[in-house]
C-alpha cells in the first residue's frame, strides 16, 4: 500500500503527537504506537477541515429561487465538533429553521453548511450563531432559528459538572427573534424545547 506524502500541516502535527506520546510517558517506538502520530495527525486534520472550506464552494451553487414563504425546518442534523478549550469532542444535534424571502438552500447543503463551522475548534454558543448568520446572509431570509443540543466530552470525561454535560444553545434572527409566534412555531416543530 502506498501512502500519499503528508501535507506540511499533517507533518507538523505528526511531530507534535510524537512529543505528546513521549510526554504522557509512552514509548512512540513500540509497535502499537508506530503509526499513531501520523494517524492522529490525519484525524485532527480531518476534524478541523472546516478551516479550509468556504461557504461559497460548499453551498454557493445550491441557492434556489422560490415563491414559498412557509417555514423550512431541518431537524436532527448530526453535529461533531471540538471544544476550543480542551480539544475534546462535543457531539449532538443541530436543528435549523428559516422563513424564506425568495431564496432557499438545497436541503442536503444545510448539513454541509453546519459542518463547515463544526469542523473547527469551537464553542457551542458561537457555532450556533455562525450557522444562523450564514443562512441569513446566503438567503436573505425573513428570519432564521438554530438550536444545538450537545454533550461535551470535556465535562463528561474529566468528571466535572457531569450533570451539566449536555448543553442547549439557540440563536434567533429576524422574525424568529422579533415575532414570538414564529419562534414558538419553530420550537414546536423541532420538538418542543
Ligand atoms: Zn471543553
Amino acid at each position: 500500500m502506498t501512502k500519499e506524502p503528508a501535507s506540511p500541516r499533517v507533518a507538523t502535527m505528526t511531530d507534535c503527537y510524537r512529543q505528546i506520546l513521549e510526554a504522557v510517558g509512552e514509548d512512540p517506538s513500540r509497535e502499537g504506537l508506530l503509526d499513531t502520530p501520523a494517524r492522529a495527525a490525519r484525524a485532527m486534520d480531518y476534524l478541523t477541515h472546516g478551516y479550509h472550506q468556504s461557504l461559497e464552494e460548499i453551498v454557493g451553487g445550491a441557492i434556489f429561487t422560490t415563491d414559498t414563504d412557509e417555514m423550512v425546518i431541518v431537524r436532527d442534523i448530526e453535529l461533531y465538533s471540538l471544544c476550543e478549550h480542551h480539544l475534546l469532542p462535543f457531539i449532538g444535534k443541530c436543528h435549523v429553521g428559516y422563513l424564506p424571502d425568495g431564496k432557499v438552500i438545497g436541503l442536503s447543503k444545510i448539513a454541509r453548511l453546519v459542518d463547515v463551522f463544526a469542523r473547527r475548534l469551537q464553542i457551542q454558543e458561537l457555532l450556533t450563531k455562525q450557522i444562523a448568520e450564514a443562512i441569513m446572509n446566503m438567503t436573505n431570509a425573513q428570519g432564521v432559528g438554530v438550536v444545538i443540543e450537545a454533550r461535551h466530552l470535556c465535562m463528561m470525561m474529566r468528571g466535572v459538572e457531569k450533570q451539566n454535560s449536555s448543553m442547549t444553545t439557540s440563536c434567533m434572527l429576524g422574525r424568529f427573534r422579533r415575532d414570538e409566534r414564529t419562534r414558538a412555531e419553530f420550537l414546536h416543530l423541532i420538538g418542543g424545547h
